[in-house]
């Protein structure tokens, strides 16, 4: 259980009790997400290292980006791909296309491929989901590899049929738990329908990702309440990325954030969960912010995008993608100057395996 009655808010006896087995409560996440600077969380970050160890020892995974269809039917303020957004990239990708990236993407090397669509009206409007299931089987049988599902808010029925079709990990991210500020977020969505998804998902049997975005207004109250959320619920995976402000959007001109907070919490998930997957995106800084992501403890780089086909990232949508730096050779450079190697596909079966069986909350 986290420690609730401490009073040594010192970011060294946190870091000790996290080494010795005891992860944060509220107080110590709060002083560890008001360290004001790089150089300051060192201590957090070779704490947050030492718990990726133990788990992972000297691996990092990767994940490669689908972003299958930019349709969207939301709001959003703060995504590029919002409904009516004439500065966002368009467009659905079909089976072939599709199919054909993912053996891109195997052939490289990711150990995980992440389908992700915008709630696109074609399938969140009719009802039939019948080409994401197809896309699933299609991709699984074509690469072998662990699929990762992103496709918004969908019913129960659906996300089961997703696992069916073989899908291993529902993503779905709330971005905050701050219920008032997510509906300033993700405006006109419902906060219990979101969550509730990611119960289903649980329910059927997928390992399951939640998210935040930081620098987008939230304060370190919202992120300590965020991480003791996705922390409650014992998810297996975290996405964690700084708001980028976004063409055509209504949060446009809000300044530029520095990655601190969202690396600030990456490593205090990391003690919070130290088995957890947790991400250094791509989307964010791209190659450059890799290895201070890695450093603080991320498990997994994702946004890896296969050149030349045309596809977008969730933010940054096409920076350094053309130009094949968000690929594995490139990661694999950063990770190497790091001490670290890309783990193996059976390494990463190992981890879903364990992740399935060791839930502090049960599964319903
Ligand atoms: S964040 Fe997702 S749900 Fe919201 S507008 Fe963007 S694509 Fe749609």
């Amino acid at each position: 259980m986290p420690n609730e009655t401490s009073a040594d808010l010192s970011i060294e006896a946190i870091c000790e009790r996290a080494l010795d087995g005891t992860p944060p409560g509220a107080p110590e996440l709060k002083a560890l997400l008001s360290l004001s600077s790089i150089e300051a969380a060192e201590p957090l970050f070779a704490t947050a290292r030492e718990l990726r160890h133990r788990t992972f020892g000297d691996i990092v995974f990767t994940s490669g980006f689908v972003y299958f269809s930019t349709y969207c039917r939301n709001h959003c303020n703060f995504c590029l791909y919002r409904k009516g957004n004439d500065a966002a990239p368009r467009y659905r990708k079909t089976l072939e296309e599709v199919v054909a990236v993912a053996r891109g993407l195997a052939s490289e090397g990711v150990n995980l491929i992440d389908l992700t669509m915008g709630e696109d009206p074609l399938t969140h409007e009719s009802g039939d989901y019948t080409p994401v299931y197809e896309m699933i089987e299609a991709v699984r049988a074509e690469t072998g590899k662990p699929i990762m599902i992103s496709p918004g808010v969908v019913p129960a029925d659906v996300i089961e049929k997703m696992k069916e079709a073989g899908a291993t990990i529902y993503a779905c991210y709330q971005e905050t738990h701050n219920k008032d500020f997510f509906h300033k977020r993700r405006v006109g969505q419902d906060y219990d329908e979101r969550a509730a998804a990611r119960d289903a998902a649980r329910r059927a049997g997928l390992l399951v990702e939640d998210g935040m975005l930081t620098g987008i207004g939230d304060t370190i109250d919202d992120r300590v309440n965020s991480i003791l959320n996705m922390s409650d619920h014992d998810w297996d995976l975290a996405r964690i990325m700084t708001f980028v402000p976004e063409e055509g959007t209504p949060l446009a001109n809000l300044p530029v954030q520095s990655p601190l907070h969202e690396i600030l919490v990456t490593a205090t998930l990391r003690l919070m969960r130290p088995t957890w997957m947790t991400t250094a995106s791509l989307d964010c800084e791209s190659l450059a912010g890799t290895a201070a992501r890695v450093n603080a403890g991320a498990s997994v780089v994702t946004s890896i995008i296969y050149p030349e086909t045309g596809l977008a990232g969730v933010a940054l949508a096409e920076h350094d993608i053309e130009e094949g730096r968000r690929t594995v050779p490139a990661v694999l450079g950063v990770l190497g100057e790091l001490g670290l190697r890309q783990g193996t596909d059976e390494e990463y079966a190992a981890w879903i395996e364990r992740s399935r069986t060791a839930h502090v909350v049960p599964v319903a």
